[in-house]
């Protein structure tokens, strides 16, 4: 199937295909007979003047400027008068060259009717206003010399009123500055002809960044980037810089130009605006970690470090919750210390509180840690066990109580706790399973104590 090449996609077929439409252009038999028949050499520059036709032409046609802007065609008309091309043979020449773009263009597809009818008014328009032009070449009354040179001139003034110019010979050698250039570095026109172009450079500026310049510039390429220059004074300034090598008739590289902008001020508020950027950005973590660490220490218990019996609750809700959901086995264990008001009131409240500390660390190294232990209040603790059934529940409760029964804690006195345990059925709160497991420790403290039961 024929693709129709729409209006987006047109200008950039124009743009990559250029070199084929004038390969094309000058291979056409009866452009090849005009330029032999006036001996019009095509190569050397007026090559030059048949490819910027070329390309004022497709720009006019890809509606990027009009024809009258078009720089190239008086230069080119005046070349083909000093050939004596007859009227008759530009209109073939411009009939061909439009011939050649609609050749490529069906070769890779087909145009829509509106494109179509378009480029066929643009060629109109261009063939029109060629005619008329190519009239004033003829009769001597044009000189585009003196026209382009008032142009060069008036480019000139705007170029140099905006921007800082200078140009330097192959080697690096300032050999022209503009005024804007001057007051910027702080260097007279004197000061600086003749010298090479690193006087400016700042020591800041990295030599990659001068060598990826200099590989760009001498493969004849244009480049464009940021640099830091250096004032006479020993000032930066910071110019968004373009450089472009100047080629001669054999493309070898004559000199370089360089065009820059001032952006220091831009480049400074940036600055600041990262600075300050970055202080809120600090500012920001600071109170974030605060707000954790406010959090952590909400839900911790102060002498244990465990959890507390608020953040406790909250998960053990959770668990409930999802133990309904999926119909999972959860059980309960809590414990409480024996006499322990006897304890504190042998060996002192801090003797105590170093018994509950230790008695934490025993139980959180000995328990899984997909269970839950918190600091119920007082002496009295919890661990909450998701997917357990109530006689495992039972047997760690055992282990627990014989691990705490046989610890050492450096007082004469053995200490022990009691336990009780109950399983989560479909109809428990989170109060009525505490409760369950509450019941069962209050009979383990009546059947003596340091001993495990379970609600049945
Ligand atoms: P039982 O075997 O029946 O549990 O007897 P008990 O003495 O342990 O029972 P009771 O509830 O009467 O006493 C608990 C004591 O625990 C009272 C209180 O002084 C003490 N206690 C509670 N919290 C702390 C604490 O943080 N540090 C210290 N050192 N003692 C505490
Ligand atoms: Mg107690
Ligand atoms: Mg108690």
């Amino acid at each position: 199937m024929i693709k129709i090449i729409n209006t987006d996609e047109f200008s950039y077929f124009l743009r990559v295909n250029r070199n084929d439409i004038i390969k094309r252009w000058l291979n056409k038999n009866e452009v090849q007979n005009i330029l032999h028949r006036h001996s019009l050499p095509i190569i050397d520059k007026n090559t030059h003047i048949l490819y910027e036709f070329c390309d004022c032409f497709i720009s006019v046609i890809q509606w990027s400027s009009t024809i009258s802007e078009c720089q190239a065609k008086m230069v080119f008309l005046q070349l083909l008068n000093n050939y004596n091309v007859t009227t008759p043979e530009l209109f073939t020449l411009v009939t061909r060259l439009r011939t050649s773009i609609e050749e490529i263009i069906f070769e890779n597809g087909n145009l829509s009717f509106n494109l179509q009818s378009e480029i066929e008014t643009h060629a109109l328009e261009i063939i029109s206003e060629l005619s008329s032009n190519f009239e004033i070449v003829r009769s001597g009354k044009f000189d585009y010399k003196s026209e382009n040179s008032n142009l060069l001139t008036e480019y000139k003034r705007a170029v140099d009123l905006s921007n800082i110019v200078s140009k330097t010979n192959p080697k690096g050698v300032i050999t022209y500055v503009n005024e804007k250039f001057c007051e910027i570095s702080g260097y007279t026109k004197d000061e600086l002809i003749g010298r090479p172009h690193n006087i400016i450079r700042h020591p800041d500026m990295p030599r990659e960044a001068f060598k990826e310049l200099w590989d760009t510039i001498k493969a004849k390429k244009s480049w464009h980037g940021v640099v830091t220059n250096m004032k006479k004074d020993g000032g930066q300034y910071i110019v968004d810089t373009t450089v472009v090598p100047i080629l001669d008739v054999d493309g070898d590289i004559t000199e370089y130009i360089a065009i820059r902008h001032d952006i220091t001020e831009l480049e400074e508020t940036k600055q600041q605006l990262r600075n300050i950027n970055k202080a809120m950005k600090n500012k920001v973590d600071e109170l974030y970690s605060m707000t954790n660490s406010l959090e952590e220490k909400a839900n911790k218990d102060n002498l244990t470090g465990i959890g507390n019996r608020d953040s406790f609750e909250d998960i053990f809700s959770f668990e409930i919750q999802k133990a309904k959901e999926n119909d999972s086995l959860l059980s309960l264990m809590v414990f409480d210390i024996d006499n322990f008001k006897l304890i504190n009131d042998t060996f002192g409240h801090q003797a105590g509180d170093n018994i509950l500390v230790e008695i934490t660390s025993i139980i959180s190294h000995n328990m899984k840690t997909s269970d839950i232990f918190a600091r119920w209040g007082g002496e009295e603790f919890v661990i909450l066990m998701p997917n357990t059934k109530l006689e495992d529940a039972y047997t760690v409760a055992q282990k627990l109580r014989e691990l705490i029964a046989s610890h050492d804690f450096n007082y004469n006195d053995k200490i022990t706790a009691s336990f009780g345990v109950a399983q989560f059925n479909a109809e428990d709160t989170k109060n009525t399973l505490f409760e369950k497991a509450d019941e069962a420790l209050y009979l383990a403290k009546k059947h003596g104590r340091n001993r495990v039961e379970q609600y049945s």
